[in-house]
């Protein structure tokens, strides 16, 4: 059976890339989301399981230990991470799969998987991003502050994708997203 490919997705935070990974998903039910696992508290709303796996410190360095994981870091603080298990064996099982995570990263999976399609999310402008990440209201300025931060890093490092979209249209960045998973297939 054909494997599938792995599409990393990334670029800064309040960039839109969690809405137009949600789109896509709903768009072609036979791509498979690797849910992250992370040591930062749920937002209101987040669900276990569903947004990321919620957990501890310690049981994060254990699976670190124990190879579980095929990339992680550490973002303000909290460290983040890709279960490898269950992206190999939905690959094997002929499914694309989508990992939405940060440079750092999608530098690891690179790496370890040469041959996985890197996309960078790209807001229309700085301005507008720091306008998102005020409009979630889940954080604090400082936090805010620190994300914008993050987020100038991030674009610094947008030539090492494979493709780049600028997030200014939905809908449209959803559809340039699975035109590139169809190319890619071919
Ligand atoms: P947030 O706290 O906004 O959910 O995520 C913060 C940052 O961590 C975002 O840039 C997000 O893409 C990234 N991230 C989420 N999950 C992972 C992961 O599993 N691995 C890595 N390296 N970054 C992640």
């Amino acid at each position: 059976m054909k494997k599938g490919k792995l599409f990393v997705i990334s670029g800064p935070s309040g960039a839109g890339k969690g809405t137009i990974c949600k789109k896509v998903l709903e768009a072609d039910r036979s791509i498979r989301f690797s849910v992250s696992m992370t040591t930062r508290s749920p937002r209101e709303g987040e669900v276990n399981a569903v947004d990321y796996h919620f957990t501890d410190k310690d049981s994060f360095r254990r699976l670190i230990e124990t190879d579980g994981l095929l990339e992680h870091n550490m973002y303000l603080g909290n460290y983040y991470g890709t279960p490898k298990e269950q992206v190999f064996s939905w690959l094997e099982e002929g499914h694309n799969v989508i990992l939405e995570i940060d440079y750092h990263g999608a530098i690891q999976v690179r790496s370890s998987c040469p041959e996985c399609i890197l996309i960078f999310i790209m807001p229309p402008s700085v301005d507008e991003l720091r306008e998102r990440l005020r409009g979630r209201g889940s954080e604090s300025q400082e936090d805010i502050d620190k994300r914008l931060g993050e987020a100038l890093n991030d674009i610094a490092h947008a030539d090492m994708y494979d493709y780049r979209i600028v997030n200014d249209d939905v809908d449209a960045a959803v559809a340039r997203v699975l035109e590139i998973i169809n190319r890619e297939e071919e």
